[in-house]
C-alpha cells in the first residue's frame, strides 16, 4: 500500500497532476483497516480530501459516518478509497481517461485487502467495479440498482458487490437520508 502511494504522489503521467500540484492537493489513496472485509469505493477527492489527503473526511463524509453508524460498523473497521484519487477541477465527473489511470491502483489495492464485500458509492463506482467483476449486463441506472447486492468472483474467492447511493445524494437533499440508511441495512444481512 506504501509502494501506491508512492507511485500516486509521482503520477505525472495523470491529467490532474498539475492542478494537484498547483494547488498544494494532496493525492488521496485511502483509509482504514488493511484487514477490512468490507471496502467502500467512491468517485474522486472533493476539495476537503485533497486538501488533507484523508477520503471523505468533508460534507459527503459525515453523510458516511452517519450511515455506518446507522448499521453500526465503525469507521475504522472499513477500508475507504475512491476510483480517481486526485480531485477533478470544480468537482466536474471523472473523465475515462481518469478513470483508467486510477483504476488500476484500485484494483492493487482490492488485491491487498481482499475484502469480502466491495460497497459502490454511486454510479462511476458503480460502473467500474461491476464492469471489472464480469457484470456488465446487469449495470443499470444508480436509480435502479442502489441497494442491490451482487455475487462476483474476485481472485482470492467470492466477493459481494453492492451498489448504493453516493454519500453527496444526501448532501444536496438531506430528506433522502432514510432512502440512503435503508439501502445500508443490506450490509447487516450479508
Ligand atoms: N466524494 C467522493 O466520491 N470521495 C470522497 O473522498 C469525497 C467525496
Amino acid at each position: 500500500m506504501k509502494k501506491i502511494r508512492d507511485e500516486l504522489f509521482e503520477l505525472k503521467n495523470s491529467p490532474l497532476y498539475e492542478y494537484r500540484t498547483q494547488n498544494k492537493f494532496f493525492p488521496v489513496v485511502g483509509e482504514g483497516s488493511h484487514d477490512a472485509k468490507i471496502m467502500f469505493v467512491g468517485e474522486a477527492p472533493g476539495r476537503n480530501e485533497a486538501k488533507t489527503g484523508r477520503p471523505f473526511c468533508g460534507a459527503a463524509g459525515k453523510v458516511l459516518d452517519e450511515l455506518l453508524t446507522s448499521v453500526k460498523i465503525p469507521r475504522e473497521s472499513v477500508y475507504i478509497t475512491n476510483i480517481v484519487k486526485d480531485r477533478p477541477p470544480e468537482n466536474r465527473d471523472p473523465k475515462p481517461e481518469e478513470i483508467e489511470i486510477y483504476g488500476p491502483l484500485l484494483d492493487r489495492q482490492i488485491e491487498i485487502i481482499q475484502p469480502k464485500i466491495i460497497c459502490a458509492l454511486g454510479r462511476y463506482a458503480m460502473g467500474y467495479i461491476m464492469q471489472k467483476f464480469g457484470l456488465d449486463l446487469q449495470i443499470e441506472p444508480i436509480g435502479k440498482a442502489h441497494g442491490k447486492a451482487f455475487d462476483a468472483e474476485a481472485s482470492y474467492g467470492p466477493i459481494k458487490i453492492v451498489i448504493l447511493y453516493h454519500p453527496c445524494v444526501a448532501v444536496y437533499n438531506y430528506s433522502k437520508i432514510g432512502d440512503l440508511k435503508k439501502d445500508f441495512e443490506i450490509l447487516k444481512k450479508i
